[in-house]
């Protein structure tokens, strides 16, 4: 595919997609709407290269998505565009709502639009690729159980209901109208230009300022996590190879309680930053009031991935956390301002 449209391509894991891809040399049309999570600063490093174009929009918006469709003869569309954290959904779930639904829908109606208008190979080979979460099969035990492709959904938070409801939306518009979808269910994500009210920025960044390191009830929950850059090659594959109409599941296989997450990171930065005390980290571990809902265990299984279109992840946790932490303590210039509370994409001088 020489020309894709990628939603949310100034959010985490949109923004490594976007990074890969123009890497690739691939033409993207990246549409953000710049929420509070959207962040131009994440693109510095592509910002002048010729085959990358921001576009600052909604998904909401048809007529101005139809139209960048077909001025830019866009061949896929990967849909990364979201509202995306838990807590924020139980504190607000409507714009969950508005965004991850309607605005999902809203979407799906334009890339109707435009496929219904190609002829031959160019509608043959169009892909509208939605980007899902594991949080949508809901809560697994401790101690067994995975989720696989066939897992039945059992959304558990406003934000996992909503990506829920968007992945049926998907489904539903390819048996109804035929659109050609692909889907992919991830598992937590973690690397660079994660955006710091996140578990894994938000523990580098306290710890290394020797503040305090809220986890949640007693530090139990599992989750699998998976290095970005992993990602945004699984999911070029998928939007490439995957068979229509299906779903993949990505997952590194790298379960962890949050207590082990946080932990290593301690003891990361320990090594490499001491305190001038010579504490350990640990001690500024908090225990805070768990989150209501809260999923006790996510697992991934990726074989379908593996087997069927040959994608293996490169990083394992270890290696992966120690290169984040490491980009955390070299990129001061892109998460100062967030946590100064200074940051505005407009205030940055990154808008578009
Ligand atoms: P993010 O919150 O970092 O980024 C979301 C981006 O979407 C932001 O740049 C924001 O400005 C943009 N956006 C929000 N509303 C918009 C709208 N109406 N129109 C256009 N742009 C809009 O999210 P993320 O962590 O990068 O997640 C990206 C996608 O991947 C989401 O769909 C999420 O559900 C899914 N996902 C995330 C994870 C994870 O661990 N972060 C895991 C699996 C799946």
């Amino acid at each position: 595919m020489k020309t894709i449209l990628v939603t949310g391509g100034a959010g985490f894991i949109g923004s490594a997609v976007v990074r890969y891809l123009v890497g690739k040399g691939v033409r993207v049309v990246n549409l953000d709407k710049l929420t509070y999570a959207g962040n131009l600063a994440s693109l510095a490093s592509i910002k002048d290269m010729p085959n990358h174009r921001f576009v600052r929009g909604d998904i909401a918006d048809v007529p101005m998505i139809l139209a960048n469709l077909r001025e830019e003869n866009v061949e896929g569309i990967m849909h990364l565009a979201a509202e995306s954290h838990v807590d924020r959904s139980i504190d607000g779930p409507g714009e969950f709502i508005e965004t991850n639904v309607v605005g999902t829908f809203r979407l799906l109606s334009a890339a109707l639009e435009y496929w219904r208008g190609l002829e031959g190979e160019a509608r043959s080979c169009f892909r509208f690729h939605h980007i899902s979460t594991d949080e949508v099969f809901g809560d697994l035990p401790f101690d067994s159980g995975i989720f696989t492709e066939d897992t039945p959904y059992a959304p558990s938070s406003p934000y996992s209901a909503s990506k829920a409801a968007s992945d049926h939306f998907v489904r539903a518009w390819h048996e109804t109208y035929g659109l050609p979808v692909v889907l992919s269910n991830c598992s937590n994500n973690y690397g660079p230009y994660h955006f710091p009210e996140k578990l894994i920025p938000l523990t580098i960044l306290n710890a290394l300022e020797g503040k305090t390191l809220p986890v949640y009830g007693k530090g139990e929950n599992v989750r699998d996590w998976l290095y970005v850059d992993d990602h945004a090659k699984a999911l070029h594959l998928v939007l490439t190879t995957g068979k229509v109409g299906e779903s993949y599941n990505v997952g590194g296989r790298n379960e962890r309680t949050n207590l082990a997450v946080v932990e290593t990171i301690c003891d990361i930065l320990d090594a490499r930053v001491p305190l001038p005390d010579g504490k350990s980290r640990r001690e500024l571990i908090d225990f805070v009031t768990d989150r209501p809902g809260h999923d006790r265990r996510y697992a991934i299984d990726a074989t379908k991935l593996e087997n069927e279109l040959g994608w293996q992840a490169e990083e394992n946790f270890e290696t992966g956390l120690a290169k984040t932490v490491g980009w955390y303590l070299e990129n001061e210039w892109w998460w100062e301002p967030i946590r100064s509370g200074s940051y505005s994409g407009e205030r940055l001088g990154t808008k578009a």
